[in-house]
């Protein structure tokens, strides 16, 4: 193929990031290529990266993300994380992965409590978790269970291992719902009227599919959708009606109704009629 007639590629402006990263998550080449970015990436001790910080303070780099993150998680992994926090709360605005990069240094090398402390802090700092964030808290707990077997998790713990088991259970479910095996056992369900059936009473009956008001984590419980009259419902069941809807998602049903299209039932014919005294009520 001849290159002429690959489309022109466009380097993006010097002044401005790409329309499609956030300026936050864009960082400009003569960051990353910086000498110090490169010295950050050959630190080996807490000792070297003490002595590499005065290069990277001289340079104008430490508000950097780039550089900021990459501090945090290094005295992080030397063990500092006293450290790690001086520089974590130096920053002004703090960006998710921040977070995440000082919960994973609390979970490997501090206790579950103070872990679990750090990770109610990001509650508090409406900073919304990521599936990793649970599976280091979960591997914080059961490596410092196994190391002392034969003592019990405090409640603080068992708090900690039920929500992070909860969500890292939903989080993975909303992904599964999604693959063709997925479906498949979805399929089963909506024929048995697993998920209920439409309360509309011209709907006659129509099994229902789950599904989420929204994708992000306890913004609603979940919800019925009727493929019939293609509307959502509170679901029957109360124990149904306590599960996050984000554990099954927006997607969910019009994906399932996509793949097995057969299913799709016709729009309902019938409509309800006001009467009084037997007169139909004309709307004004
Ligand atoms: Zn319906």
């Amino acid at each position: 193929m001849s290159p002429k007639i690959l489309p022109a590629t466009v380097s993006p402006p010097l002044s401005a990031p790409p329309p499609f990263l956030t300026p936050r998550n864009y960082i400009p080449p003569h960051v990353y290529k910086h000498p110090a970015a490169i010295l950050l990436e050959l630190c080996t001790s807490t000792k070297e990266l003490h002595q590499f910080l005065p290069l990277v303070i001289k340079n104008g780099l430490y508000s950097e993300h780039l550089f900021q993150t990459k501090m945090v998680s290094l005295f992080c992994k030397f063990g500092s994380l006293n450290d790690a926090l001086k520089v974590f709360e130096s920053i002004e605005s703090k960006t998710g992965p921040i977070y995440y990069t000082l919960l994973k240094g609390y979970a490997q090398q501090d206790t579950v409590n103070n872990a679990y402390k750090f990770f109610c802090r990001m509650k508090c700092d409406s900073v919304a978790p990521v599936v990793y964030n649970f599976t280091y808290l979960l591997k914080a707990c059961a490596d410092r269970y196994d190391a002392k077997m034969g003592d019990v998790f405090t409640e603080e713990q068992n708090e900690l291992v039920e929500s992070a088991a909860e969500m890292l259970y939903g989080l993975i479910h909303v992904r599964y719902i999604l693959t063709s095996k997925g479906m498949a056992a979805m399929l089963e369900k909506y024929k048995n009227y697993d998920f209920g059936r439409c309360p509309r009473v011209y709907c006659c009956g129509q099994p229902c599919l789950p599904v989420g008001q929204s994708d992000i984590q306890h913004s609603s419980t979940v919800k019925i959708y009727c493929p019939k009259c293609e509307d959502i419902y509170y679901p029957r069941s109360k124990y149904q009606g306590n599960i996050d809807g984000a554990y099954f998602g927006t997607t969910f049903p019009h994906l399932f109704l996509m793949t097995y299209g057969h299913l799709k039932p016709q729009k309902p014919t019938q409509s309800y009629t006001q009467r009084v005294f037997g007169f139909k009520l004309h709307k004004p």
